[in-house]
C-alpha cells in the first residue's frame, strides 16, 4: 500500500483554494445547505453553520427541526431556516425530501447529519436526496452515515434507491453512484462495518482505504491523526491539533469548515485536506490562549479566518 502524503502548509499551498472575484455576489461565493439538528441536539447544526461560514461561503441556508428552528434561526441570524416535520424519535420524515430537493438548483454543497437523530428516518432521507443533489458535493457525517448500511424502507419510491446504488437489492455491495465525503471517527467506521474499534485504530490508513473503495466515497477517518482516502487509491494524512479537539461538537465544526470550503468550489478531497488541517490549527491557536483542556468547539471557527489567511 502506497505511504499517505502529509497534509502540510506546503501540501496546502500548492493547492490552492477557490478564491472569489472581487465582484461576486453572496451566491458567487457558495452556497451551502445544511440538513441537521434535533430537539435534543440543535447546537450540532448551528456549530456547522457558523464554521461554514468563518470558511467563506457566502450564503447558509439550514434545515432543522420544526420544533427548534426559530430558535436556531435566531442564533444564527445570518441563515435562513427551514422547519422540518418531525418523527417521534426526533428525525424527520420523508416530505424533507421533497422540500429540500426543490432548493437543489441554488446551492453549491450540502452537509448532512450533524445533531440528527432516528437512524431509520435518516438513512431513509439521506437515500431519498443524494439523487436530487446528483452532482454537487456532498458531506455526510454523524447519523447520515448510517445510509450506507440501512436498507431503504420506502418501497413506493424503489428508483430514489436505484440512482444512489449501483446494485439496489444487495446491500453488500453498497456503492455510492458518485463520490460522497463520509467524515467517521473510528467508533462510527466500527459501526458502519462491524470491524472492531481497536482494529480499526490500529490500521487507519488500512481502513480509511477499504472504506472508500467499498463505498466509492472520501473517506475522512478522524482521530489525532486523521487519514484522508479516496476511492482511486489517492491518501493523505494530517497530524496536529491537540486532545483538547476531543470534545462535544468539535466534529461539527469541522464538518461545518469542510462543508464551507466545497461551497467555494474546493473538491471533496481538497474541501477536507483543508480543513482537516484549519480545524487542527484552530485547536493549536486555541491551546495557546486557554490551555489544551477547557476551550469550547464553538470557539474553533472563529479563529479559521486569519488561519485562512495565514496558510493562503
Ligand atoms: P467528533 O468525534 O466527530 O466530534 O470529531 C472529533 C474531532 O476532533 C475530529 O476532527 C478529530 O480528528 C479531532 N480529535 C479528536 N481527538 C483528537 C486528539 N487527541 N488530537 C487531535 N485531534 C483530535
Ligand atoms: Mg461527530
Amino acid at each position: 500500500m502506497s505511504q499517505p502524503v502529509d497534509i502540510t502548509a506546503r501540501t496546502l499551498r500548492a493547492w490552492a483554494l477557490p478564491e472569489p472575484s472581487f465582484d461576486d455576489d453572496k451566491e458567487g461565493r457558495g452556497s451551502i445547505l445544511i440538513v441537521g439538528g434535533s430537539r435534543e441536539m440543535p447546537g450540532a447544526v448551528m456549530l456547522a453553520a457558523t464554521a461554514a461560514l468563518r470558511s467563506g461561503a457566502g450564503k447558509l441556508t439550514m434545515a432543522t427541526a420544526a420544533s427548534v428552528a426559530p430558535l436556531v434561526a435566531t442564533a444564527i441570524p445570518e441563515s435562513r431556516v427551514i422547519g422540518l416535520a418531525e418523527t417521534a424519535s426526533g428525525g424527520f420524515t420523508l416530505d424533507a425530501a421533497r422540500r429540500l430537493g426543490d432548493l437543489a438548483a441554488k446551492v453549491d454543497a450540502v452537509l448532512i447529519g450533524p445533531g440528527m437523530q432516528d437512524d431509520a428516518a435518516t438513512a431513509e432521507l439521506v437515500h431519498a436526496l443524494l439523487p436530487r443533489f446528483a452532482g454537487k458535493p456532498i458531506i455526510l457525517d454523524a447519523a447520515a452515515m448510517g445510509a450506507v448500511g440501512a436498507q431503504q424502507e420506502n418501497a413506493d419510491e424503489p428508483h430514489l434507491l436505484a440512482h444512489v446504488l449501483d446494485e439496489p437489492k444487495d446491500m453488500e455491495h453498497f456503492r455510492f453512484r458518485e463520490p460522497v465525503l463520509l467524515t467517521p471517527h473510528a467508533g462510527e467506521l466500527s459501526h458502519l462495518t462491524g470491524r472492531g474499534k481497536d482494529e480499526i485504530a490500529a490500521a487507519p490508513i488500512d481502513a480509511a482505504l477499504a472504506a472508500a473503495r467499498r463505498w466509492n466515497a472520501v473517506v475522512a477517518l478522524k482521530g489525532a491523526t486523521t487519514v484522508l482516502a479516496a476511492p482511486d487509491g489517492r491518501l493523505w494524512q494530517h497530524q496536529g491539533g491537540n486532545v483538547g479537539l476531543a470534545i462535544s461538537g468539535s466534529g461539527d465544526a469541522l464538518a461545518g469548515i469542510i462543508a464551507g470550503l466545497a461551497a467555494r468550489g474546493a473538491t471533496l478531497e481538497q474541501a477536507a485536506a483543508w480543513g482537516i488541517a484549519l480545524h487542527a490549527s484552530a485547536g493549536e491557536q486555541l491551546s495557546i490562549r486557554y490551555g489544551v483542556l477547557g476551550y469550547l468547539a464553538r470557539e474553533i471557527s472563529a479563529e479559521v479566518p486569519a488561519l485562512l489567511r495565514t496558510l493562503a
